[in-house]
Parts: structure tokens; C-alpha cells; sequence
């Protein structure tokens, strides 16, 4: 298995947020639900401050807190890419995937009383060739996704933990980034 996973360049980011609009576009997700988020940080004292963005959806992580939690079997790693698939018909709304995940990426959905979450773009784009939406419509190329170790090998410096998130050896996601030096 090749596994898949994003990496975020934090220092070409300009904060649009393009990423995030496009997953709710291809998502139909309205107000309030996200699959994928631009968070905004800032901190530091004057006159040393600082203001960064972080872009972030499912990591589609290697030992996934979801997947082990789900009571009925809907998450699953898929075995030719590691992406973690929602079988939508399985989920009862729980909200175990939620509570389980440290990056709060499971979203629910309150018409339906279903889960929702970040698949890649699997059968809307990946199965056709194409790159997810959030890679898609990233204007500076900040995103990118494909073969975790691939994405390895090109951004050699890129780290998973930041200062904002809960420890990478948790569930050991699959997402890189290139820091701004404060957010390390
Ligand atoms: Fe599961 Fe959360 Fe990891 Fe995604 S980020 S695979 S929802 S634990």
C-alpha cells in the first residue's frame, strides 16, 4: 500500500482560505460544517508577533483513533491508499469518530444524523485522475497530496507537530508541513 497524506507549506500560505471553500463546495457543506479548515493562530509579544494559517482536514493517520472507536464498522483505512473511507449507510451519528480524533476532523451532520469527513476526494476527483479540491484550488500551491513518503522525500525539513496541535504520536497522521518558525 502507498499510503497517501497532504503536505502544507505554512510559509507560501496567504491565508484565503480557497482550500476550505472548495472542500465545502464539493461537499455541499453548509455553514458551520467543514471538512477541511484554515485555522488562524497568532501570538508572541510586541514587538515580536506573529500570524499564521494552518490548513487542515482528516491526516488520514496511520493509527487511526476513529477507525479503532467506530462502533459499527463505518471507518475503515482503505488497503490501496490509507485513506480513511466512511461507509455512510454504517454510521448511526455516534459522534465517537469525533470525540475519538485528536484534530476534531469528523464533522456531524444534523439533518441526517450522520458523520461526515475528508475522503480525499476519492471517488469525486482521485478516481478519475484529478487532485482533491483543496489541492485544487490552493492559489499559491501551498497544498499539495500524493504519496506520503514521496511528499517525504521532497520537503525533507517538513515536521508534523506544531505548537497548535495535539502530539503527531498519537495517532501518527499522515501530514507534513513546513512551519513558520514560531509555530514550531
Ligand atoms: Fe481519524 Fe482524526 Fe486521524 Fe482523520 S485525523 S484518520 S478522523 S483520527
Amino acid at each position: 500500500m502507498a499510503q497517501k497524506g497532504f503536505y502544507f507549506d505554512m510559509t507560501s500560505c496567504t491565508g484565503c482560505k480557497c482550500c476550505q471553500v472548495a472542500c465545502k463546495d464539493v461537499n455541499d457543506l453548509p455553514v458551520g460544517r467543514f471538512y477541511r479548515e484554515a485555522r488562524d493562530y497568532e501570538g508572541g509579544k510586541f514587538p515580536h508577533m506573529w500570524a499564521a494559517t494552518v490548513s487542515m482536514g482528516c491526516n488520514h493517520c496511520d493509527n487511526p483513533a476513529c477507525v479503532e472507536r467506530c462502533p459499527t464498522g463505518a471507518l475503515s483505512k482503505d488497503a490501496d491508499t490509507g485513506l480513511v473511507i466512511q461507509d455512510h449507510d454504517k454510521c448511526i451519528g455516534c459522534r465517537m469518530c469525533l470525540m475519538s480524533c485528536p484534530y476534531g476532523a469528523p464533522s456531524y451532520d444534523e439533518t441526517e444524523g450522520r458523520m461526515g469527513k475528508c475522503d480525499g476526494c476519492s471517488e469525486k476527483f482521485l478516481s478519475h485522475g484529478l487532485q482533491p479540491a483543496c489541492v485544487g484550488a490552493c492559489s499559491t500551491r501551498a497544498l499539495q497530496f500524493g504519496d506520503i513518503d514521496e511528499l517525504r522525500r521532497e520537503h525533507p525539513d517538513a515536521v508534523s507537530d506544531l505548537n497548535v496541535l495535539p502530539s503527531s504520536s498519537i495517532t501518527k497522521p499522515n501530514y507534513l508541513t513546513t512551519p513558520k518558525e514560531d509555530m514550531r
